[in-house]
Formats: C-alpha cells, sequence, structure tokens
C-alpha cells in the first residue's frame, strides 16, 4: 500500500491533473494498493478565505464565487467524456450552492467564526477531489471518493484541529476494508469533530492527511507530489543556488519545515516516524526527478548542515525583571496561558541570569499575547517586578538546520560570520537543545540578503555569488568586463565563484539589475536603457538593494567617490579600486576606511593603486603580518617615467622620447602630470603609510627633474617647446650618465621614515639598472631580506594588467 499526495499547484490546471493521471495510473499498474490525497487546485484556499472575509465585512463575494465555478467546469469540461459531465456538473454545483449560502450567512451575520470558516474551506478539497477521481473512473473503474471529514476525527481546534488517532485510525481501516481493491482518492485536509461538524488540520494540511491514512494502513511509502525538486537546501524561490536534498530524517525534515520550508506540513513527519514510513517528495512538473527521502538511518553526509529555512513576517516580545530570576514555574505560568489562548510561540530565548525572556509570535498574536501578559502578572507589574512587556515587529527567523551540526565545531560561528560580514543585526538567538538547528532574529528586510548570505557560507563548495557595481567604464573597466566574460565559465567551474554585476556607471549613464547584468552587450545597454549618472544615486541605490557578499569597484581616477567610501563600508560592503586618490588623501582618512572596513567586516583592496596588477601591496602586506619590519624601500613606480628613461640613450632627444611615450599612450594628456612626480609620490605614500608610518604628501620630499620653463608653460604644445629649448640640459644629463657607466633612474625610497623620489645614476650592480620597457621594480629590505633584498618586478601599467589586478582582488573578497 503506497499513499501519493497531490498538492495545489499539481491540480491547479487540466493540463497537469492529466499528468497527474499519469502518475496514479503507472503505480496502480505495479499493482500495489493505492490512497490518493488531493489538495484543493492551487490558489483555491487563499480565495475561500479572501471570500469568506469579504463576506464577513459585508463586501461583494460572487464575481469571486463565479470565477470559482468557472474554473471547476473547465477543468470538467476538458478531462471528461462528455457523457461523465453532466452528474459532476450536478455535484459541484450542489456543492457551490451550498457555499454561496454559507458565504451569504455570513455576510448577514457579519461573523465568520473559526468553525463556519473551516466549513467553508473544506469546498475547495471538495470540489478538486471529486471531479479528479471522477476523471479516474475514466481509467479503472475503482476509483472512489473519499470525503475525509467521514473518517479523520479532531477535537474543537478549528483552523487546526488535533487528530483522535485511534478513533481515525479505526475509521480509516474500516473504510479501506470496505473498499478492497479500491483506489481511494481522498480530500486532503479537512475533518470533522465528535458532533461531526467540519474541521481543518491547519494550512497545508494535505500532507498531513496523506501521513494519517499512511499510518492507519500501515503503508510502504508516502509519495509528496509538489512542484520543486524535493526538499531543497533552501527555498527556491528566495536561493537560486538552493539544490535538492537526496535524503534527510525525519528531525531534519520536521526542523526545516517549522522553520518556514513549507514543502512539507510539519505535523506529516510525525505520523510516518512513528511506523517507519518513509516519505519521497517528488516533482510532478519533473518526474525524472528520483526525490528527496526521508526517512531513519540516512547515510552519512559531508553537508555541514541540511538546509535554511525562514519565516519572513514575525514579532518578537521581551519581557524584563528581576521577578523572573530564580522563580520556579515563571516560564511555565507564562507558556501555559499562551497555550491556553492558542497563540503558537515559534521561539524562546531566556537570558542565562533568568532576566529577561524574548519569544516569537505571529504579528496577529503579539498585541493579544501582551495584553493576556498584563492581566496575568498585574501584581509583579506593579510591584515593579516586571517591565511593561515590549514587541518589536518586522522581523523574520532564519534557521539552519541539520543533523551534522551536533559533530561539527565551528557551525555557529561560519552562521555569525556570515550574517556579520553583510551587516545583518542578529536580535536574539536560540539554539534547540537537540544542537539539530540554530535560530535567528533578524530585520525582516534584511532576510533575502541573509539567507542567500548563509547558504554561500555553507554551500560555497557548491557556489558563492559576488554582486558588484562598478564605477567607471574608461579602459579599465571596459578590460575588467571583456577579462569578467570571458573568465566567467572557468570561475564557476574551478572556483565555484560566480560574479554578478548589479550596476555599472559612468559619468554619463547608470543601470542596475539584481539578476546581474549581460557583459556581452552591456555597452549598447548602457546607452540604450541607462538613467541619467548621478553618483549619489548610484551608491544609494547599492545600499538599498541590499544584496549579500555586495563589493563596490571604483575604476576611476576621480576624486569624486572618494567621499562615499567611508558610507559603503558602513553598509557592509566592500571596495575593490584601482583609484589612488582616496589612500593617498590625508593620513586621517586612510586611517578611517580601514577602521570603518575593519568595523563593518568587510574588505578594502587596492592592490592595482601601486604598479598596476604586480602583488605589491599584498606582498608588504604579508611581511607585515608575518612580522617582518621594512628598513628601506627602493623603487620605480612610475610606468611613464621607466618608458622615457629606459629610451631615452644614445642619440636619442628627450622631448621626442616624451612625445612618443605619450603617442603610445604611456602619459597623461599632459605628460606633465608623471613628470612631476605626483603620481609616483602617491604610491610611495600608499606604500609608506601600508609600512606602518603615519605620513602626509608633503612629508614625501620629490626632486623635480624639469627646469623651470617647463613648468610654467601654459599648454602641452608650450610644454613641448619648451622641452626642446631645454634639450641641452637634458643632453648633459644623459651624458653625464653614459660617461660613468651609468643610467638615469627616477628612484623612489623609503628609509628611516622619510620617503624621496629623486633623479639618481645607477651603475651595473644596482638592481634597478638593467629595466625595458615600462616595467616597475621594487626592492623591499627588511629584518629577514637584509643581504638581498626582495625583488617584484614586472608590467606595472596598462589597462590588461591593471584590470586583472582589479579582477584578482575581486575575487579574494570575502576568501579570508
Ligand atoms: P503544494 O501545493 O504541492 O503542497 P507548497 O506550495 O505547499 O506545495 O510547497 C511547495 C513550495 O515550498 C515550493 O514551491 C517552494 O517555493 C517552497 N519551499 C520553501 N522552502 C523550500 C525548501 N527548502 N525546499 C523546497 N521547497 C521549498
Ligand atoms: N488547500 C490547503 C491549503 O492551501 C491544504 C493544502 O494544500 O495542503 O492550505
Ligand atoms: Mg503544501
Amino acid at each position: 500500500m503506497k499513499v501519493l499526495k497531490f498538492g495545489g499547484t499539481s491540480v491547479g490546471t487540466a493540463q497537469i491533473i492529466g499528468a497527474v493521471m499519469d502518475i496514479v495510473k503507472q503505480e496502480h499498474q505495479n499493482g500495489e494498493g493505492l490512497v490518493v490525497v488531493l489538495s484543493a487546485m492551487s490558489g483555491v484556499t487563499n480565495l475561500l478565505v479572501d471570500m469568506a472575509e469579504r463576506a464577513a465585512t459585508g463586501n461583494d463575494f460572487s464575481k469571486h464565487l463565479a470565477a470559482l465555478e468557472i474554473r471547476h467546469f473547465e477543468v470538467v469540461k476538458q478531462l471528461l467524456d462528455i457523457p461523465q459531465q453532466n452528474p459532476v456538473y450536478t455535484r459541484l454545483k450542489i456543492y457551490f450552492n451550498q457555499l454561496e449560502d454559507l458565504l451569504q450567512g455570513v455576510m448577514v451575520l457579519k461573523e465568520l467564526t473559526p468553525k463556519t470558516r473551516d466549513l467553508i474551506l473544506s469546498y475547495g478539497e471538495r470540489c478538486s477531489t471529486l471531479l479528479i477521481s471522477r476523471m479516474a473512473l475514466q481509467h479503472f473503474a475503482d476509483a472512489v471518493y473519499v470525503d475525509a471529514s467521514e473518517v479523520v476525527k479532531t477535537d474543537n481546534a478549528f483552523g487546526q484541529a488535533r487528530v483522535n488517532t485511534e478513533l481515525t485510525d479505526l475509521l480509516i481501516r474500516g473504510l479501506a476494508a470496505e473498499n478492497t481493491g479500491k483506489v481511494l482518492f481522498v480530500t486532503g485536509f479537512i475533518a470533522s469533530n465528535e458532533a461531526g461538524q467540519v474541521t481543518t488540520l491547519g494550512r497545508g494540511g494535505s500532507d498531513y492527511t496523506a501521513a494519517i491514512f499512511a499510518s492507519a494502513l500501515n503503508a510502504s511509502e508516502i509519495q509528496i507530489w509538489t512542484d520543486v525538486n524535493g526538499m531543497m537546501t533552501a527555498d527556491p524561490r528566495m536561493v537560486k543556488k538552493a539544490f535538492s536534498l537526496p535524503e534527510l530524517t525525519y528531525t531534519e525534515a520536521m526542523e526545516l519545515s517549522y522553520f518556514g520550508a513549507k514543502v512539507i506540513y510539519p505535523p506529516t513527519m510525525t505520523p510516518a516516524f512513528l511506523k517507519q514510513i518513509p516519505i519521497v517528495i517528488k516533482n510532478t512538473f519533473d518526474t525524472s526527478f528520483e526525490g528527496t527521502v526521508i526517512k531513519h538511518n540516512c547515510q552519512d553526509s559531508n553537508l555541514p548542515i541540511k538546509g535554511i529555512s525562514s519565516i519572513d513576517h514575525i514579532s518578537i516580545i521581551n519581557l524584563e525583571g528581576s521577578g523572573m530570576v530564580g522563580k520556579a514555574g515563571f516560564s511555565g505560568r507564562l507558556f501555559s496561558l499562551l497555550a491556553r489562548e492558542q497563540i503558537n510561540v515559534m521561539l524562546i530565548t531566556q537570558s542565562s541570569s533568568e532576566h529577561s525572556i524574548t519569544f516569537a509570535v505571529q504579528p496577529k498574536d503579539a498585541e493579544k499575547a501582551c495584553r493576556l501578559m498584563e492581566q496575568e502578572f498585574e501584581l509583579e507589574l506593579g510591584a515593579k517586578k516586571l517591565e511593561v512587556p515590549v514587541i518589536e515587529a518586522d522581523l523574520a527567523v532564519l534557521a539552519i538546520v541539520g543533523e551534522n551540526m551536533r559533530k561539527t565545531p565551528g557551525i555557529s560561528g561560519r552562521l555569525f560570520h556570515a550574517l556579520g560580514r553583510n551587516g545583518v543585526n542578529v536580535r536574539a538567538i536560540a539554539q534547540g537543545s537537540s544542537e539539530y538547528n540554530i535560530s535567528v532574529i533578524i530585520s525582516a528586510t534584511d532576510l533575502a540578503k541573509a539567507v542567500n548570505a548563509v547558504h554561500d557560507a555553507f554551500f560555497v563548495q557548491f557556489n558563492k555569488t559576488l554582486n558588484v557595481f562598478c564605477l567607471g567604464t574608461g579602459n579599465i573597466g571596459k578590460t575588467l568586463f571583456e577579462q569578467l566574460q570571458k573568465h566567467r565559465e572557468f570561475l564557476q567551474d574551478h572556483n565555484s565563484i560566480q560574479v554578478k554585476i548589479a550596476g555599472i556607471s559612468n559619468t554619463r549613464k547608470m543601470r542596475f539589475s539584481v539578476d546581474g547584468l549581460d557583459l556581452t552587450d552591456w555597452q549598447a545597454d548602457l546607452d540604450a536603457y541607462g538613467e541619467p549618472a548621478d553618483l549619489t544615486e548610484f551608491v544609494a541605490r547599492m545600499k538599498e538593494m541590499n544584496l549579500p557578499n555586495c563589493v563596490f569597484i571604483d575604476n576611476t581616477a576621480s576624486p569624486q567617490p572618494i567621499a562615499f567610501y567611508e558610507g559603503i563600508f558602513k553598509s557592509t560592503i566592500s571596495i575593490v579600486t584601482c583609484n589612488k586618490i582616496g589612500n593617498s588623501g590625508s593620513y586621517s582618512q586612510y586611517e578611517t576606511f580601514r577602521d570603518t572596513a575593519r568595523k563593518h567586516g568587510v574588505d578594502f583592496f587596492y592592490e592595482t593603486n601601486v604598479g598596476a596588477g604586480l602583488p605589491i601591496i599584498r606582498t608588504l602586506k604579508d611581511l607585515m603580518v608575518s612580522g617582518d619590519r621594512v628598513q628601506k624601500i627602493e623603487a620605480i613606480l612610475s610606468g611613464t617615467i621607466s618608458y622615457i628613461f629606459n629610451n631615452f640613450k644614445g642619440n636619442a632627444n628627450f622631448h621626442d622620447v616624451v612625445k612618443t611615450a605619450q603617442e603610445k599612450g604611456f602619459t597623461e594628456p599632459d605628460p606633465r602630470d608623471d613628470l612631476s612626480g605626483k603620481d609616483f609620490m602617491r604610491k610611495i605614500l600608499i606604500l609608506a603609510r601600508d609600512a606602518g608610518h603615519k605620513m602626509e604628501a608633503e612629508d614625501v620630499d620629490i626632486e623635480n627633474m624639469l627646469p623651470q620653463a617647463c613648468l610654467d608653460a601654459r599648454t602641452v604644445t608650450e610644454f613641448y617647446a619648451a622641452l626642446k629649448a631645454n634639450a641641452a640640459y637634458f643632453n648633459k644629463l644623459k651624458k653625464d650618465a653614459e660617461d660613468s657607466g651609468k643610467v638615469l633612474r627616477y628612484i623612489g625610497k623609503l628609509e628611516d621614515g622619510k620617503a624621496s623620489i629623486t633623479l639618481q645614476m645607477v651603475d651595473e650592480s644596482h638592481p634597478f639598472y638593467s629595466m625595458s620597457g615600462s616595467d616597475n621594480i621594487i626592492a623591499f629590505t627588511t629584518d629577514r631580506y637584509k643581504e638581498r633584498p626582495m625583488v617584484v618586478k614586472g608590467p606595472g601599467a596598462g589597462a590588461e594588467v591593471t584590470a586583472a589586478g582589479v579582477f584578482a582582488d575581486l575575487i579574494n573578497v570575502g576568501a579570508n
């Protein structure tokens, strides 16, 4: 004997009911006894609730009722042979008439009791099951319609009735005996009390009906057919990367569903657990999916947790006061009171000092709970032994669940780290004593971000997504997009990293997408659909979107974005930048960036501030954190000046070399910006600060290599003329160097806390003697590397290597 249950979406349209019938036929052919439990067609229960509430407030429900009738009649028309249609129309019509009478009554009385509400809701399952059982008759002669309210017996707790198992089992067995060999089509969700009045088993209760029948009939299996691939690591509507679980234990399934995994109704697990009947969750829309099996003795899993579930709207109530301390029975009094009034408490935490209790309830119950508490604890309140209870609304519960948690240390650390890094504030924590779940209460607005971040943290080997906002689409920005696009699959396959560009802005246009912008055609897309650019708005929208693992990339060379950095860190967003202006501004700003990033647990990476993609900042940091001390740094960090001095030899003229450098795109539009040493100064300053020196820009001594006339020139053309006019000066420099077997080098130095940039002549023995192209070179002399310095050398300019450096920084975000 097997019990198959089909949920609302599985019976939502004529087409899918056809697929359901194929599944039932298949099982029937296997020769086993079958019970088929059915839900109301999708959306019908909600519509019935809505109509009942409309009626109770005196609003018209007739249009909805007519639509409901048509929806069912349409299915009859499509699925039943013509001769069978009329009797079903007649039966359905009787149901709809009864429903109308009931709603009319509610409207007249302007009162909707839980009892009437249950009766109204019962028509959803009755209609769907009636018509599907009649359709089944066309395929097998032994299909029987069963109204579960005749056999499932409960108490009077309308809306969420408790089952009288003994009596129910007897009745179900009697029914099965009368119908041996037949296929029972049973209404899910509905039951009745001793007086025969209709009750319901709670929303989502059809799953439970299936387990009740399976238990009474000692079935070999319960199949729950729904619209997703079984129980997944998280709600797939919220977490796109959620994946299906092959197996889980009853306890795990119970915990996940209790905290919001709607795919199965929590009470379902109890009868199945007691009789050890496996539950298989299958997908009506994808029958090739094997199913998630809920059973005893699952195989060892290497997943640290099985899943994450959440409840998106709850309120918490805080009760504080000395009146609770050491008072045995205080919480007993409190929670019995709430239970008596049918207020469901979803989660409780108590401080170890017993000075306060926090518990979570549905928002609709919060006020009532407070009123009840104020009555119950009137004396304590009067004597100031208790504070007036406080409600906090707009909260959500996030729970991680899994039996492996007990054996694996560090699970809660990982949870809180993921939440903290994403700026999610935790209001209360509860860990079940069984250690099968840890639940946290957070703000409802953070829920989607939190669930995704926690999913990434636990299933990172299965995928991590970085949500990126890019400012600047010049050479570096463009090249970065090309590189990201080119390496997308590699990143996914080898590092399980997905980079989503959630926003792009240049100085003209900006564009956003929560799902990630398509990089194949970003330029045309930005031009065609972008909004007018506005940096303040760009940053505000980035914060508002509240995405997990969020990174802001500043690929500009502009001072404007810098003012936003601190606020960005405060919103727990990491920054990756090639823009040097931030780090080379005032020292206090430099310090603020680091402090704020650290305080908010986010990354600030700027490897490309010095030497493009060369690992210079990283090397320096590694030396520092491993306890080394920098004695001296010598460096050539201007690719432009490197190029110029590498080519200023033999018969070459200085102004020609500068001109060629400019033509090759190695200089700023005004080459003096490079030759004045300002850009170089910024890099030395950043290195000096990273090496631990509190230094300002003015503290760097820059030797000017340009004659005054060159500096005074008003335009670039005039500047070139001045260079030409001073050719003798430059030629002398060159000759002096060549005569002594040396070369000219513009070298930055940090030693004894002093930084300088000077034009020097170096001989063959110097590590900077042989250089080519626009290479950068840096030599670190440290306590450990004092005999021979550690040298990093390579191409230190150009869009390709700079973008690659930004890319590497981006991939490292969140790695530690
Ligand atoms: P049915 O109508 O078949 O009973 P439900 O709507 O009650 O289906 O439950 C299925 C839904 O549960 C899915 O569509 C999915 O959005 C939601 N869900 C929530 N959490 C999970 C989870 N962890 N795994 C699978 N589905 C989940
Ligand atoms: N139709 C009921 C509901 O929507 C029961 C169920 O679908 O399980 O809650
Ligand atoms: Mg359901």
